[in-house]
Order: C-alpha cells, then structure tokens, then sequence
C-alpha cells in the first residue's frame, strides 16, 4: 500500500551541469561525459534506495531535457532549422528544431543508459519517455502538416523503444504529456489515441504523467491564470480512463486541482503528486500524509502511488534530497495510519 515513486527527473550534480537550470550545459564532452553521466545515475539509485522510495529510476541524468533527450538520435528532425514557437498554447516562446523530413529511430535512442541502471539495481525501475502530443507541442513541423499525424508517428517510434526497454528490464514504462493539461480537445480527438498506440503491446506497467509544469517562473505565473479550481483534469480523465495505460501521475500537492476529480479515474492506478516542486520547502512527513489521506477520500488506498508533481531538475540538490526523504516518511506514516 501506499507505494513511493517519482514523477520524473532529479537535478544533475554540480560536476555534471550547470545546477539549478533547465537546459543545463554538460560539464563534460565525449566519453568523460558519458561516464559522468552514469556516476549522476548511481547517485540518484543510491539516494532513492536509502530513502526507501519503491520504484526508482536514473532521474534523467543522461538526458539534457525530457524531450530533446529522445528526439536527439532520431531522423527528419533539422537541428539548425531553429523555428520560434510559442509552447504550451504560447506560455513560453522557445527556439525548437525543425521536422523536415519522416521521423525514423534508426538505432535505439535509450538502450545503454538502460541496461546500465538495471544492472545496477534490484528495485523495480521506471523509465520516462516524452508523450507524443508533447513532442509535438516542443519541436516545429515542416513535413506532417497535421498535429495528429506527426504524433502518430511518434506514437510509433516510441513504441519500438517502449518494447527495447522493457526487453532489458524496466518495470515501468512513463509517458509525460504535460502538453495534455494544455490541448484538452486534442487530448480526447487524438491525443489518447496516440498514448495507446505508444503503449501498444507492452506487458510493463504503462504511466503517463500529467502535470502543471516545472516550478520555473513561466509555468508560476500561468497557474496564477488558472483560478482557483483548476479542472483541466475534469475534461481528460472520462477518455483517459478508457485507455490502455494503466497509471496516471498527477499533481496534487499545493495545487488547485479538486481532489474530486480522481474518482473520475476509477480504473487506473493514481500517482498522487504529494511533493510540491514548485517550492524549495521541504514538506513534513505529515504534509505529506495529508495529501495522502484527502485521495484516500477518494481512491482505494491499493490503487494510490504517493509521486512528486513534477520532476526537480531544476531545484537544489539538496533540496531534491529532502523532498525525497519527505516523499518516503510520508507515505510510511500514511501506511501506518490507515493499514
Ligand atoms: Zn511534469
């Protein structure tokens, strides 16, 4: 009961990248950077496992972005083709690259860094990989014409690495759609479609994570926009019941969102954001345990996964560290008080 995760990425190491930044600049080149990569990992693996936190993963310590980290190695993308796009419905303008041509994976995009963290742990081990409709939303098209096509094609792609990946191991296959809170029409028109497509065929337990964003200045300032009852879950949840994935992360701690809304998710299993990545305080065990018991108002304790919001690349190491600690202590006394 009450089993402890994480929604996504962790910070990287000083010696590793420029801390407490997005896009973080890789302090190494080549090999040297690919071994620092991993030393980043096993840290993490380390930090997850002593904390006690159930299902762990690497944080995204070999990727410079969640999205760009896939897209890197794939064809049809023009990197110097920068076109300026307004993502997530124009809540931050960005340089983006350019699809120019059919996207292939013609080798596999994650396979190494995979097999290097399965080697490395016995704890089920989770795995994120952009959705497709977030892809979109984060890379400009040249070459499809229609959102959904290209995300079909995606869709695909995603699939064949989804299948690679649960082949050496992962337990846990993630897609995060943080475009879904965004797109809510497309979301139920394509959008899901596309997630079912990514998660085709796969036997691992399949996520998909849906959040208000990173707690950077941006995404701050548009959930001030939002009111104070933010339903954007209200509109997806009906269609993403009837996917096949099985898990949904959504964010919980310190959020608007109603806690209502889950009973709208009676089939799945729901990673409840309890660890607010927006703020650099630390939540008590008993803050923690608090959102815990507001969703067991409304969910079987069985089917609730306490999950942070949102990854914490952005925040301090130490900070990350703390909220994993938080993360763990919280769900054991939630455990205790209602096992
Ligand atoms: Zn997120």
């Amino acid at each position: 009961m009450f089993e402890t995760t994480i929604a996504g990425s962790l910070p990287k190491p000083a010696w590793l990248a420029e801390p407490e930044t997005l896009w973080a600049t890789w302090k190494f080149e080549g090999e040297a950077l690919d071994r620092a990569k991993e030393d980043a990992a096993l840290l993490w693996l380390k930090e997850l496992e002593d904390a006690g936190v159930d299902i762990v993963s690497d944080g995204e310590q070999f990727r410079v972005h969640f999205v760009h980290g896939f897209l890197e190695t794939l064809e049809g993308i023009d990197w110097n083709r920068k076109t300026q796009m307004g993502i997530r419905d124009n809540r931050y303008v960005v340089d983006v690259p350019t699809v120019t041509g059919p996207l292939r994976r013609s080798r596999p995009v994650h396979a190494h860094e995979v097999r290097f963290t399965r080697a490395h742990t016995t704890q089920r081990l989770k795995f994120t990989l952009p959705g497709p409709m977030t892809i979109c939303d984060t890379i400009a098209d040249d070459h499809y014409g229609r959102r959904a096509d290209m995300a079909m094609a995606l869709a695909e792609i995603l699939n064949d690495e989804a299948r690679e990946l649960e082949a050496i191991g992962i337990d846990v296959i993630q897609f995060d759609e943080p475009a879904f809170n965004v797109f809510m029409d497309d979301v139920n028109e394509w959008g899901v479609d596309a997630l079912n497509r990514a998660a085709r065929g796969l036997s691992c337990k399949t996520a998909v994570h849906i959040c208000y964003g990173y707690g950077i200045e941006a995404n701050i300032e548009w959930k001030k926009t939002l009111g104070d009852e933010w339903r954007q879950y209200e509109q997806i949840f009906p269609v993403l019941n009837g996917s096949d994935i099985q898990q949904v992360s959504l964010e919980c701690a310190n959020s608007q969102v109603p806690h209502s809304l889950m009973t709208l998710l009676p089939d799945k299993e729901l990673m409840v954001g309890v660890i607010d990545v927006a703020s650099n305080q630390i939540e008590t065990p008993e803050e923690v345990a608090a959102v815990i018991a507001s969703a067991n108002r409304y969910v079987d304790a069985e089917r609730i996964l306490p999950c942070t919001n949102c990854g914490m690349a952005p925040l301090a190491r130490s900070v990350a560290r703390g909220k994993i600690d938080a993360l763990a202590n919280g769900a054991a006394l939630a455990r205790k008080r209602h096992g």
